[in-house]
C-alpha cells in the first residue's frame, strides 16, 4: 500500500446521484480503487480496513478528496451542471479530526466552493466518540461541506440522537432497500426512515438501488435521491463524461 501510494496507482470511480423529483443527475460517489499492476483493480474493502491499521489512510484520504474536488472542478468548467461530489471519510479518519484539515486542504487546492463537497461517514464512526462527533460534524458545517450519515440504519443510532447531529442528509442502507422486493419488514423500515429524515429536515439517499420496482417503491416513499447499479455502477471520469 506504501508503494502503491508512491507510484499513485489509485484511481477514483464516480458513481452518480439521482434526484428523483427531477430525475436529474446531481452528483457523484467518490469510490477509490487501487490499479494494482498484476492483480488488476482492487476494491476498498480489500484494502481500507489495512490502510487505516497503518495509517496510511491519511495521505491515502487526503489524495482521494482532492483528486474528487479537482474532478467536480474540471466538469463544471466543461460546462456540466453537476452539484455535489461525495467523498467517503472512514472511521479512523474522522475519529482524528482529519476531516477537517482534509477538507480545507482539497476545497482550497482545487478552488471548489465548500456548498459543492459532501463527506460521508458511516453511522457507526459517528456512534465511537459522540462528544468528538459532535464538535467535527460542527466544525464541518462551519466550513459549509455537506455532511451524510452512510450505511444508515445499521448503526444502531437513536432518534435523539439524530436529532443532535449537524448533518444534511442519510444514506439509507442496501441491504434495506434490497429487501425492498421481498420483505415488508424492510419495506416498512425504508418507509419509516424516510419519514424520520424528513421530519428532521434531512434529504434521504437510497443506495444499492438495482431495480425498476425498488425505484418505484422508493419514489411513492418520496425518497430523495438514488443511487445503484439500476442506475450506473461506479466509471471511470471518461465513462463518466458520456453518461452525463
Ligand atoms: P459505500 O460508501 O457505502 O459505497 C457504496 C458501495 O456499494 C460501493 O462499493 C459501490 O460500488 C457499491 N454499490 C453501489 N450501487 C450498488 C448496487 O446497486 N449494487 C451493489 N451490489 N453494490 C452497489 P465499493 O466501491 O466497493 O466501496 C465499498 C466501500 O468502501 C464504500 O461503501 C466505502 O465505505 C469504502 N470506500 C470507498 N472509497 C473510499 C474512500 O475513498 N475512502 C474511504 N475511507 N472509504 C472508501
Ligand atoms: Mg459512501
Ligand atoms: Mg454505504
Amino acid at each position: 500500500l506504501r508503494q502503491a501510494i508512491e507510484r499513485q496507482e489509485f484511481v477514483l470511480h464516480y458513481q452518480p446521484r439521482v434526484e428523483l423529483s427531477s430525475d436529474r443527475i446531481v452528483g457523484f460517489e467518490a469510490l477509490v480503487r487501487w490499479n494494482h499492476p498484476d492483480l488488476g483493480l482492487v476494491y476498498p474493502d480489500e484494502f481500507i480496513s489495512v490502510a487505516e491499521e497503518t495509517g496510511l489512510i491519511a495521505p491515502l484520504g487526503e489524495w482521494v478528496a482532492r483528486e474528487a474536488c479537482a474532478q467536480l472542478v474540471r466538469w463544471r468548467s466543461q460546462g456540466f451542471a453537476i452539484e455535489s461530489m461525495a467523498v467517503n471519510v472512514s472511521a479512523r479518519q474522522f475519529r482524528q479530526r482529519m476531516p477537517i484539515e482534509l477538507v480545507r486542504g482539497a476545497l482550497e487546492e482545487s478552488g471548489l466552493e465548500a456548498q459543492h463537497l459532501e463527506i460521508e461517514i458511516t453511522e457507526s464512526a459517528v456512534m465511537q466518540d459522540t462528544r468528538q462527533a459532535l464538535e467535527t460534524l460542527e466544525e464541518l458545517r462551519q466550513i459549509g461541506v455537506r455532511v451524510a450519515i452512510d450505511d444508515f440504519g445499521t448503526g444502531y443510532s437513536s432518534l435523539s440522537y439524530l436529532r443532535g447531529l449537524a448533518i444534511d442528509a442519510v444514506k439509507i442502507d442496501k441491504s434495506f432497500v434490497d429487501g425492498i422486493e421481498n420483505n415488508v419488514d424492510d419495506e416498512v423500515l425504508t418507509s419509516t426512515i424516510v419519514l424520520m429524515a424528513h421530519s428532521l429536515g434531512l434529504a434521504v439517499v437510497a443506495e444499492g438501488v438495482e431495480s425498476e420496482r425498488q425505484l418505484t417503491f422508493l419514489r411513492g416513499e418520496n425518497c430523495d435521491e438514488i443511487q445503484g447499479y439500476w442506475l450506473a455502477k461506479p466509471m471511470d471520469p471518461e465513462l463518466c463524461r458520456s453518461f452525463i
